[in-house]
């Protein structure tokens, strides 16, 4: 039997509902479905599905609503005001919703639902495909909470965690490849998301407010989905500092499995990662830097961001499918980490923490 996969950080409803997919159905017909379609780069290269989750034993999932407030922007994710993106994030909830009334999905709110779907991943006598993939809603930039309020209505459907930013400037804090503090309204948001004990998700933030987040912020937070900067430097990713910060927080990092965050050579949408051989190990040497950081393999885990704007033609070329996930075993031994080890990096390191963070 496979290990349970616990995944922290699949854009599923985007995928969904930006890109057209019915991730109910196996990958090999979704790609078919987008063979003639030239629309994004990513066309007919999916790697997620929830099939594949179950064939992978990925039971459980940290799932994103998504969409920025960008003005005259026409990039995916990214609307002319709050209310378009408010709207859109809507409308992945009730793909979410359509999902769960067919059985497909399940939302984990607390401890009692996550200990119960853990009993039902944990029973061989029913197959997979019987079970459904639990997930746990975060929303990845606060851009489309039209104003603080909004959190509440947010929290009551279930989202449970946030990321206050993603690429470029936003609403309540600039994000990835930008600088500086967080703004006044994104300081209310953390208070507001601190009296709901909600997970604060530093990754996207700037380093600044990174800083600041962690000094502000007392409630559970994580690193959904971030490599290491000492070997991929760009700003996107941790700093040892900042990496030593998260592990006395017993925070937990995800690694994720783009190839621009794995690999210093690869450029975005440009280069191919079968010609730089990038593959699934590389995410192992990522890993390793935190353990050594950390002195245990305790803070680290999977926050794969597969299909986020990409495909297989920007993910690791021994992966084809989420499934292939499972690979991380074979990998994960040969470089010597233990049994327990890798108990913990598939599924243990997120359970630690979603118990501790949740047991109050
Ligand atoms: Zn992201």
């Amino acid at each position: 039997m496979n290990r349970l996969i616990v995944d922290a950080h699949l854009d599923l409803a985007m995928n969904a509902i930006e890109w057209n997919r019915d991730l109910s159905l196996p990958l090999a017909e979704i790609r078919q479905r987008e063979s003639n379609m030239a629309d994004r780069p990513d066309r007919g290269k999916g790697t997620v599905c929830l099939p594949a989750l179950r064939e992978g034993n990925v039971g459980l999932v940290v799932a994103t609503q998504l969409a920025r407030y960008r003005p005259s922007s026409y990039a995916p994710t990214a609307w002319n005001s709050p209310q378009q993106a408010w709207a859109m994030t809507q409308a992945q909830l009730a793909w979410y919703r359509e999902m769960e009334a067919l059985g497909e999905m399940v939302q984990i709110t607390d401890l009692a639902g996550l200990e119960h779907h853990l009993t039902l991943w944990a029973d061989e006598q029913i197959a997979n495909s019987k079970k459904p993939i639990g997930y746990i809603l975060s929303l990845e930039g606060a851009d489309s909470l039209v104003n603080i309020d909004y959190l509440y209505r947010a929290h009551d459907e279930g989202l449970r965690a946030l990321g206050l930013s993603h690429f470029g400037p936003g609403r309540y804090a600039d994000g990835t490849k930008t600088s500086g503090q967080i703004h006044l309204e994104g300081l209310a948001l953390l208070k507001v998301m601190g009296e709901l004990n909600m997970i604060l998700d530093v990754t996207h933030l700037t380093d600044d407010g990174f800083e600041q987040a962690l000094d502000v912020y007392e409630g559970p937070i994580w690193a959904s989905h971030h490599n290491v900067r000492a070997i991929v430097p760009n700003q996107r990713q941790l700093t040892d500092g900042q990496i030593k910060k998260l592990v006395s927080r017993d925070a937990v990092i995800g690694g994720m499995l783009d190839c621009w965050a794995m690999d210093i050579r690869f450029i975005d949408t440009v280069s191919d990662p079968w010609q730089l051989d990038i593959r699934l190990e590389h995410l192992v040497d990522h890993w390793d830097h935190i353990c050594q950081l950390a002195g245990n393999a305790h803070h680290i885990g999977i926050g794969s961001d597969l299909d986020g704007i990409f495909g297989t033609e920007q993910s690791p070329w021994d992966m084809d499918s989420i499934a292939d996930l499972q690979k991380f075993e074979a990998i994960l031994q040969r470089r010597g980490y233990s049994e327990q080890d890798m108990d913990n990096i598939f599924h243990g390191n997120w359970l630690r923490f979603l118990r501790g963070a949740w047991a109050k």
